[in-house]
């Protein structure tokens, strides 16, 4: 089962967590194989980061892909005086991302860029009927009409690496498509579950990123605060699994044990379970339909106690009552919701703007935006940059509670 690998983002924490299990999943290939020294089966033909250079650099003398692609212009210059006297060709910009992702020598892209800079690398190795390991949630958010049907139609396989979304995908194998009553997404409640509401607006940038379960980017922790990742997660499984939004529930399971669940019509309900550790969903989209062995910590069931649920709470998280109503509208909604809090998120991190006002911008773009449906890529895109735009407007303009 040879994979010749791109990783997108592969200097992020999802991109280095895949290279740790392609490490693991070579020395244990290797080691059944009986003679030494054989070469891994995974190969990693392609990586690439934005800013992160010095990392990057690191990765190409350790790994020696053929390509690597430098997404921010301003560092290639750079980038390149680090692997002086490599044999490696080097890509820049976003046309360089997409290139990698587009390589006839990959059969796989793990797409784990941030964002919806990932977009169009994703089209592109989807219109190449890859494997896309599909990590990069914002993609699917504002396109997955698009990029399901493109799918289909060249061909690609479209496997979750979002953990909720992985272990829904492996549940789902248990029944057939239309045997489904519902999909139950797991999240652990991020930091603030227990706060008391009126200091949450207020809450610091060290309070946002404090994750209780999982460490990850400063982008999707500060949407686990929020629960616009929940939000995000609605939508992405409304297209990566062809289910309504009324058949998605989202239950608060702090032990971060069962990673998502499947409600078949009968009543049976088929859950995954694992610790919370994102080396196992990415080995599982990579080596699919196979399992082998993991890195991933297994689970102590004995000393687990008790696995608890229950509904979240509106008032609390305001945000996954707006992913259900974006997975219901469709069209350009899902585009300005995500792009809304992507330029929200920014602003919070450089200090700009307060906590609180991240849904309230959301929610400002959403009551104001023009929702089109059956929509182009190019109305898409549009989409997202008049909600970055608005986003901008009311800082200036001082419009925030
Ligand atoms: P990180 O912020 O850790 O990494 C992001 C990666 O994208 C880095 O390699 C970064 O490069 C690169 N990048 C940043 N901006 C750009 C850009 N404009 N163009 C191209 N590349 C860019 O994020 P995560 O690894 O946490 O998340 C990646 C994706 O996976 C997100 O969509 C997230 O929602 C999703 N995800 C993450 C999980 C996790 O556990 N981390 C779990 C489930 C989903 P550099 O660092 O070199 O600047
Ligand atoms: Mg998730």
């Amino acid at each position: 089962m040879r994979k010749r690998i791109a990783i997108l983002g592969s200097t992020g924490s999802i991109g280095t967590t895949a290279l740790r299990v392609i490490d693991g999943l070579n020395s244990s290939l290797v080691a059944r194989d009986s003679s030494p020294g054989k070469e891994g089966k995974f190969e990693v033909v392609a990586l690439s980061g934005h800013s992160n250079i010095k990392l990057l650099a690191e990765q190409v003398r350790r790994y020696r892909p053929k390509y690597v692609a430098v997404s921010d212009v301003d560092c290639v210059e750079e980038f390149r005086r680090l692997i002086e006297g490599l044999d490696v060709k080097v890509l820049a910009g976003a046309e360089g991302l997409t290139e990698i992702a587009e390589l006839e020598q990959v059969d796989t892209v793990l797409a784990a860029v941030v964002g919806v800079a990932g977009l169009h690398a994703v089209l592109g190795a989807v219109r190449k009927g890859k494997r896309v390991a599909i990590a990069n949630k914002e993609p699917l958010v504002i396109a997955g009409q698009l990029i399901t049907a493109e799918a289909k139609k060249y061909g690609a396989e479209l496997l979750p690496v979002d953990s909720e979304h992985s272990a829904i995908f492996q549940a789902m194998q248990a029944g057939r498509h239309e045997e489904v009553a519902k999909i139950i997404l797991t999240t652990s409640g991020g930091p603030f579950r227990k706060a008391n509401p009126a200091g949450i607006p207020n809450a610091s940038i060290e309070q946002v990123l404090a994750h209780p379960v999982w460490r990850m980017g400063p982008k999707i922790t500060v949407d686990s605060a929020t629960m616009m990742n929940k939000a995000l997660e609605i939508i992405e499984a409304r297209w990566l699994f062809d289910v309504p939004a009324e058949k998605i529930e989202v239950m608060v399971h702090p032990e971060s044990i069962v990673h998502s669940m499947v409600e078949f019509v009968d009543g049976s309900v088929i859950a995954q379970m694992g610790s919370p550790d994102m080396s196992l969903p990415i080995q599982y989209a990579l080596t699919y339909p196979l399992r082998l062995p993991g890195s991933a910590k297994k689970l102590q069931l004995d000393r687990l106690k008790t696995l608890t649920f229950e509904k979240p709470n509106p008032q609390l998280f305001p945000a996954i009552e707006m992913g259900f109503e974006v997975a219901q509208k469709g069209g350009t909604a899902a585009a300005v919701f995500n792009a809304a809090n992507e330029a929200a998120v920014e602003q919070f991190l450089a200090g700009r703007i307060k906590f609180g006002n991240i849904v309230e911008l959301v929610r400002h773009c959403l009551d104001n935006c023009n929702v089109k449906s059956n929509t182009s890529l190019e109305e898409l895109l549009e989409a997202d940059a008049w909600a970055k735009k608005e986003v901008m407007e009311c800082l200036k303009n001082h419009q925030l509670r």
